[in-house]
């Protein structure tokens, strides 16, 4: 897995000087772990300290773990893309936006390639950027959610079939509350899978 990541640093740096746009990898248990978490793509704290899934999301992520009464170092955590998508406003203040089509193709068959050395028992996508990538354009979190459904992961002459449960993303129950109902009852649906 190190010198994946290390092709994979040298290959996005080369795009994105590492001081303009911090390469933020996938983390945690390369061995077959029972989950594999792939959300959107990094946040203002995600490319500041260089590890997915910090700050604010952290938050969330603590939650689901207890849930699932995993630890953060038996998962796998991972985004679909690998930098933070921005904008700068008129005023000169950068936020986060969605991240766009060539950044999704730039970054998707790495994406593909991770999750086939990983080997994950099952990869729970959060929200649509990420269940896009594993179940296609026409996927919609929205009709997908709280059910597994089968995916064949390709990355060149290699494939594998997984298992992937489609959560909303945490960020999106912020927004519409009605959805945290629905969030704690797909994760409990997920807790059963996993006995
Ligand atoms: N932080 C991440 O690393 N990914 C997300 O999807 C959101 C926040």
């Amino acid at each position: 897995m190190q010198s994946f990541n290390n092709k994979m640093l040298r290959f996005f740096q080369d795009l994105w000087p590492a001081e303009e746009k911090p390469v933020v990898l996938g983390e945690g248990n390369t061995d077959h772990p029972p989950v594999m978490l792939i959300g959107e793509a990094p946040g203002e704290q995600e490319s500041l300290q260089g590890r997915p899934f910090v700050g604010k999301a952290g938050k969330n992520l603590d939650g689901f773990l207890q849930v699932l009464e995993l630890r953060r170092e038996d998962i796998y955590i991972s985004n679909v893309v690998k930098i933070r998508p921005t904008k700068v406003s008129d005023k000169g203040r950068v936020s986060n936006r969605p991240p766009n089509r060539e950044e999704l193709a730039l970054f998707t068959p790495y994406l593909m390639e991770e999750i086939l050395r990983v080997e994950p028992q099952m990869i729970v996508t959060l929200g649509n950027y990420a269940l896009k990538a594993l179940c296609g354009p026409r996927a919609v979190i929205g009709d997908m959610h709280g059910a597994p459904v089968s995916v064949t992961v390709q990355h060149e002459r290699q494939q594998g079939d997984f298992s992937v449960f489609p959560l909303y993303h945490p960020a999106s129950i912020i927004y519409n509350r009605s959805l945290q109902a629905v969030y704690d009852e797909d994760l409990a649906k997920l807790k059963g899978l996993l006995g």
